[in-house]
């Protein structure tokens, strides 16, 4: 099959053995397949990970051993666990210390004519939901996954910072549930596309202090910084990148100001599923190019500018 590989450089290779079969997991053909920023830090070495990269997906079951998925659409949980240990037993295979994760770590991923995922990572998708909106899935699912960690109000005054795809994603999910955010990002051509999306953007150098919640969605190391310097006392920072791993930072003010930190990462896709499937979240306005899987690596290039927010890849 014909898969995007990555080892020190990405390249299309159209020999690639397909997913043998295995006892309870499922051979899913990939529809669509969407770039993200963790493709591309990926890319420049992110986890060392060698092989097919790309987590974000959706397609159709063409085997199973559960006779219930075969023929479905599906969107597809990243992580699966080894059902053994103390994290699977609680359902969070997503923090399994034996985890595999899709187009991450130790499993190939779906910029692929196929991928293999367990069972009871697929999730079928409701036919309200579009492909072109169903591979937003994932990324949805980690933007929701801010409501099962921190306790929001709807007085709350909230700064998203980073006007890209992941603070888009983010800005989508607070307002489906009536949240007003302000989205602080870089460039006008970006803020203007973030502004017909409905999101209240503006230039993030503009932003005063005195949030009760900052969301860090920056993706660079700065980000965790700035989120400090703009929360209120006793307020609260969400990380949603792990862009701050190497990055020397003063902590003191997180208690001197007696500030909550959150990191998050992915989520449940459930809640996702049924805010595309009421119309609650349209992400499509999102999608600047559907590219063939061929194309794959021009297609990462056009992902890198950073004045796009999504490049979709179709591998049929
Ligand atoms: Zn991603
Ligand atoms: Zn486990």
């Amino acid at each position: 099959m014909r898969v995007l590989y990555f080892d020190h450089a990405l390249e299309l290779r159209a020999d690639y053995p397909e997913p043998a079969p295995i006892a309870g997991e499922s051979l899913v053909r990939v529809t669509l397949a969407g770039i993200c920023g963790t493709d591309l830090e990926i890319t420049r070495g992110y986890m060392a990970y060698r092989g097919v990269p790309g987590h974000e997906f959706t397609g159709r079951v063409v085997q199973s051993g559960n006779s219930a998925l075969v023929g479905r659409r599906v969107v597809g949980e990243i992580n699966a666990g080894c059902g053994r240990c103390r994290a699977c037993a609680d359902g969070m295979a997503r923090h399994c210390p034996n985890r595999t994760v899709l187009g991450i770590l130790g499993r190939d991923g779906a910029f692929a004519e196929y991928l293999r995922l367990p069972d009871a990572n697929l999730k079928p998708v409701p036919d309200a939901i579009a492909d072109e909106a169903a591979v937003f899935v994932e990324p949805l699912a980690a933007a929701f996954e801010i409501f099962e960690q921190a306790a929001l109000k709807r007085s709350d005054r909230i700064a998203i910072l980073g006007g890209g795809r992941l603070g888009a994603m983010v800005a989508m999910a607070l307002r489906s549930e009536d949240f007003a955010p302000v989205v602080a990002g870089r460039g006008r051509e970006r803020l203007a596309r973030l502004a017909t999306l409905g999101l209240n953007a503006i230039a993030a150098d503009t932003l005063e202090p005195g949030f009760d919640v900052v969301i860090d969605c920056t993706g660079n190391p700065e980000g965790f910084a700035r989120a400090i310097a703009l929360v209120r006392r006793r307020g609260t920072i969400l990380l949603k990148s792990t862009a701050a791993a190497g990055a020397a930072m003063n902590l003191a003010p997180i208690v001197i100001n007696e500030i909550n930190v959150i990191g998050s990462r992915c989520g449940r896709f459930e809640p996702a599923l049924r805010a595309l499937a009421a119309g609650r979240v349209d992400p499509r306005p999102l999608i600047d190019r559907i590219a063939p899987l061929d194309d794959g690596v021009s297609a990462f290039a056009l992902a890198a500018d950073k004045s796009h927010f999504k490049v979709l890849l179709r591998p049929a």
